[in-house]
């Protein structure tokens, strides 16, 4: 089996502010990020799919405790946004301070952009990840 969007090409897409999915040719389901296989029934069969990078937050965290290599990035706010196209992505939120995040969060509109993170011990090297603004 082949990567049909790998994950290099899913952040070279991120890193223009495009949300790069895979639609299933079996059941029409979006997979983002990208998988070898369709997360809801599993067929290979997937073609590469652009995603528009708007959503609703459906939960959030705000972290305090940093990854090692991390210190400078707390606190922040990491969000699980449902997409308008259906799939569940996570990213960091801007434009709120992490400190005055509450539950009037959830349900709020975002629209995606990205942030490049620089390589660390855990990583392969820079990636860029979806980093949501809030809209409305
Ligand atoms: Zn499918």
């Amino acid at each position: 089996m082949e990567y049909k969007l790998t994950f290099k090409q899913y952040s070279e897409a991120l890193k223009q502010d495009k949300l790069m999915g895979l639609k299933c040719r079996a059941c029409g389901s979006l997979t983002v990020p990208p998988k070898m296989v369709c997360r809801n029934c599993a067929s290979p069969e997937l073609e590469i799919a652009e995603l528009g990078g708007g959503g609703k937050i459906r939960t959030f965290t705000t972290v305090y405790v940093a990854a090692e290599g991390r210190e400078s990035e707390i606190p922040y706010i990491v969000v699980m946004v449902e997409l308008d196209e259906g799939p569940w992505l996570m990213g960091n939120l801007e434009g709120i301070d992490p400190k005055q995040a509450g539950m009037e969060l959830i349900g709020r509109k975002v629209k995606m952009g990205h942030k490049v993170f620089a390589g660390d011990k855990y990583s392969a090297g820079e990636a860029a990840r979806p980093l949501f603004k809030l809209v409305g």
